[in-house]
């Protein structure tokens, strides 16, 4: 079981890529803009307001690498230091694109040498949220208080806000569900492509989110444009999963939406991996994907589950 579980980990890390580098094709593009441009986008074309390559991914995954490796660097344990230190570098590298919340807390950290930015209504962005997935692969089976402590070390680095931390706390234990799930399946069938999990399964912890905070409410009007709020960015991710059964059709609705599509993209590429397995991923996709962040990927997930 073990091995599903990994599997399950190393699916929704590609898909965090795969997210990434199909939504940024068409970042900060309206739904009519999209529809006019390529009728439905479904692949890996590059271009976008960043001028990628084909397959190339944005900072939503070198975000999430930078962390899992600090965390894999300090035996699985995610401290908040080693975190603002490993986002500090990754500053430093010049990436293609950084959130204005990020760079902003980054720079207070470069001189305060403090890891926890100060707390902020302000800071409901989606750059913490973005990059949780190498949290909840290194604290999967843990206890919720260690989880929650350890969610809140990674995003307080930029995002000390408690929208944020909601989102972070919803998006982590869906994920870390889908690889439980399969890890407890106890037949090997369970492990099969055609015994999927379901994004359904996983619809009770948008209930306990909107319970707690309504404004993530998603079942009103289609969420199109999402911004880089958190909210409106889980509204769209939530709409596009719960109302797909695949991760290719859950992947090309949420772009197809437009505005931070990388972003809701990245998010939906993590929560279908988990969900739906390696089998899942569409082959034009995966081999598209830039083959060093594809590497980098696959080699977290075994290191971050086995920590
Ligand atoms: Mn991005
Ligand atoms: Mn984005």
């Amino acid at each position: 079981m073990a091995d599903a579980i990994a599997d399950r980990a190393k699916a929704a890390y590609l898909g965090l890529a795969i997210g990434d580098a199909l939504g940024a094709t068409v970042e900060f593009m309206t739904p009519g803009e999209i529809r006019h441009q390529y009728a439905t986008h479904r692949e890996m074309r590059g271009g976008g307001w960043l001028r990628l390559k084909p397959g190339q991914v944005t900072d939503d995954t070198t975000m999430s690498l930078a962390l899992g490796r600090a965390i894999i660097d300090k035996g699985g344990q995610v401290e908040a230091l080693a975190c603002a230190q490993a986002f500090d570098a990754w500053m430093r590298a010049k990436p293609v694109d950084i959130g204005n919340t990020v760079r902003r807390n980054l720079v207070t950290f470069r001189h305060s040498g403090n890891p926890v930015a100060p707390p902020s209504e302000h800071d409901a962005g989606n750059g913490a949220a973005m990059r949780v997935l190498p949290v909840a692969l290194a604290t999967l089976g843990q206890p919720t208080h260690v989880v929650s402590v350890a969610i809140r070390a990674q995003a307080h680095v930029t995002h000390h806000n408690e929208l944020s931390d909601a989102a972070c706390d919803t998006l982590v234990a869906m994920t870390q569900a889908a690889l439980e799930k399969v890890g407890a399946g106890g037949t090997a069938n369970s492990r099969h492509a055609d015994n999927p999990g379901k994004a359904q399964d996983l619809s009770h912890f948008a209930t306990i989110l909107i319970a707690q905070h309504p404004q993530y409410a998603f079942d009103g009007r289609r969420r199109e444009n999402p911004s880089g709020y958190v909210i409106e960015t889980l509204q769209a991710v939530f709409q596009a999963f719960f109302g797909t059964t695949s991760f290719e059709a859950c992947l090309i609705d949420v772009v197809n939406r437009g505005g931070d599509a990388d972003t809701t993209g990245a998010i939906c590429g993590m929560l279908a991996g988990a969900c739906y397995g390696l089998e899942a991923i569409p082959a034009r996709w995966l081999k598209a994907l830039d083959a060093s962040v594809s590497g980098a990927c696959l080699a977290q997930a075994t290191a971050l589950v086995s920590s």
